[in-house]
């Protein structure tokens, strides 16, 4: 599948960390496996038997003026939720033609470990960050929610003290808040619930327009069950109504979304289909503008 799209002038490659295989009722605790039947059909990439099996996506976004990737993925660590996953984030930049050396910035949408671990090379004998030459941009209410004493760890594995406080250290961490342009015809703005600093991209050139979603879905079938109580969400009243708005804003003005756990490469629109919302894969979107 072509994993390139362009929105204007600007171009995004999707790429993947590879998949996750979990039991859904670890999000969803207030649902049974049964809930999740009537997706099986119309996305079969997102199951494996009766349980999810999710994209770990990462997008990189060449402006005029820079190299963004959004998301770095779970990383080389192995495990999410005690199931394996792969860690090919960095084979898919190589396969995809995209020299680490050639970022400028990288953006994290939320400070969960499945957005930021591979901040660091870990498969080198020197650790290092994986793009040399990039600012790694967080939102300051991210940053200070996982910095406060309550959330610190001693732990020598901790996902956190691995791959994001070594980023303040070395000088690479831009902290930010409200909106803000991280490229040309690319600005993030805060969309919190998921996480108290949970960012979107809002992606535009020339008539076309994109919004890079995060984790405000977990997955495609969320964009239907949106309702459901969502453990991941640290607000979960807040999250809920985040989207809501912002998938109501995508139908509504028919605008092309992307997201890390949207089926590979990660892009496609909102529809209605018998009265309810859905993911649509957009193969396509040559012919795309805004009407
Ligand atoms: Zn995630």
């Amino acid at each position: 599948m072509d994993n390139r799209i362009k929105i204007g002038d600007i171009h995004i490659v999707g790429l993947t960390d590879g998949r996750a295989t979990f039991d859904p009722r670890i999000l969803f605790p207030d649902t049974s496996l049964e809930a999740w039947e009537p997706y099986y059909d119309i996305f079969p990439e997102c199951f494996d038997g009766k349980f999810f099996r999710t994209n770990l996506g990462s997008f990189a976004i060449s402006t005029k003026d820079k190299v963004i990737v959004a998301d770095t993925g779970l990383g080389p660590h192995g495990d999410m939720f005690g199931f394996p996953a792969p860690g090919r984030l960095l084979g898919d930049f190589e396969s995809n033609e995209i020299p680490l050396e050639s970022v400028n910035t990288v953006f994290i949408t939320h400070l969960h470990g499945d957005h930021y671990g591979w901040n660091y090379r870990e498969d080198t004998e020197e650790r290092k960050p994986t793009f040399p030459n990039a600012e790694y941009v967080v939102h300051t209410k991210d940053w200070e929610h996982w910095t406060s004493d309550s959330m610190k760890s001693d732990e020598p594995d901790d996902p956190l003290a691995r791959s994001v406080l070594p980023l303040f250290d070395d000088g690479l961490l831009k902290l930010i808040e409200g909106q803000t342009q991280i490229g040309r015809g690319v600005d993030a703005i805060h969309t919190p619930g998921h996480t108290p600093g949970h960012m979107s991209l809002i992606i535009s050139s020339g008539k076309e327009r994109a919004l890079l979603i995060g984790d405000i879905v977990g997955s495609p079938m969320q964009v239907t069950e949106s309702e459901f109580f969502y453990t991941p969400d640290s607000d979960s009243e807040l999250g809920r109504k985040t989207r809501n708005d912002m998938l109501d804003l995508a139908e509504k003005e028919n605008i092309t979304v992307l997201g890390s756990h949207l089926s590979y490469p990660g892009w496609g629109t909102i529809i209605r289909w018998e009265g309810r919302r859905y993911f649509q894969p957009l193969k396509n979107i040559k012919d795309r503008s805004i009407n």
